[in-house]
């Protein structure tokens, strides 16, 4: 469904991602961890464009992301319509909520639906209540975020998200910006959709929720998918030196 094959990425000199590879079938919940500057948020961003990878070949669903692939077998750049298409296929959830502080929650989650998806105006607006209904925030429509506690902008980012109805969604430590007592309501909503068997990409720091939500764990280290295999045994039964040294640290 997801697929990242050889992929690489430098900021300048500095190559943070080498030789990354990872797929994810559909219906998967596939958790990055790793330690800090490993490369888990940037590898996240390249799975919609992002951020613009150097090196190999990201697909989503089968097509290409980000490039066009010529006759002669060299690549380039594709046209924006061409990658916003099938970026749309992979919904990012921030760190930071990222939700237009001037707009309504309601406006946050039919924009996407009505200024890139080009629906109608009451159609978004039907969806949109009705994924708002789905993480538990129908009755907060009409509220601007900041009258939301950090939890429920973090939902409403999510309800943001699924409204594209994606085929993958992709979650950049969904609670570590929340204070303590507002992360379960959002690790709730997260746990549901993995139920729902959404297919989910997520960065977290949180193991305990990444041993429980996930079907398979990649461990990252240096820009590349050091270990990756379900929860139970990459917790349990490690086997690389370096996963068994990042996991002593979180004992
Ligand atoms: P953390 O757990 O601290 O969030 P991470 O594993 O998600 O870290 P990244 O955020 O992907 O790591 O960063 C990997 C490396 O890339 C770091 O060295 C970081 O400084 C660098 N980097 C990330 N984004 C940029 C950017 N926009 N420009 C330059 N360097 C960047």
């Amino acid at each position: 469904m997801l697929s990242l094959r050889g992929v690489g990425k430098s900021y300048g000199c500095n190559r943070v991602l080498k030789d990354f590879n990872l797929d994810i079938q559909r219906g998967e919940v596939v958790t990055l961890i790793g330690p800090s500057g490993s490369g888990k948020t940037t590898a996240l961003r390249c799975m919609n464009f992002l951020e613009e990878y150097d090196e190999g070949e990201v697909y989503i669903g089968g097509a290409l992301l980000g490039y066009e692939t010529m006759p002669n077998g060299s690549r380039r750049r594709a046209s924006e319509r061409a990658i916003s298409e099938v970026r749309a296929a992979a919904a990012m959830v921030f760190q930071q909520f990222n939700l237009w502080p001037h707009m309504r929650v309601i406006d946050n989650v039919t924009a996407p639906l009505t200024l890139v998806k080009g629906m109608r105006p009451d159609t978004a607006r039907e969806r949109a209540m009705r994924v708002l209904d789905r993480v538990g925030l129908a009755a907060k429509a009409n509220s601007y975020p900041s009258q939301l506690s950090g939890g429920q902008q973090q939902r409403v980012g999510i309800a943001r998200a699924l409204a594209v109805e994606p085929q993958v969604m992709l979650m950049d430590e969904p609670t570590s910006a929340l204070d303590p007592e507002l992360v379960d309501e959002v690790l709730e909503v997260i746990q549901s959709l993995a139920r729902e068997h959404m297919t989910m990409v997520m960065v977290t720091h949180e193991m305990g929720f990444a041993a429980k939500v996930s079907d398979r764990v990649a461990f990252m280290e240096g820009g590349r998918v050091v270990e990756c295999g379900p929860p139970q045994q990459l917790f349990s039964d490690p086997v690389s030196e370096r996963l068994r040294a990042f996991l002593r640290t979180w004992l």
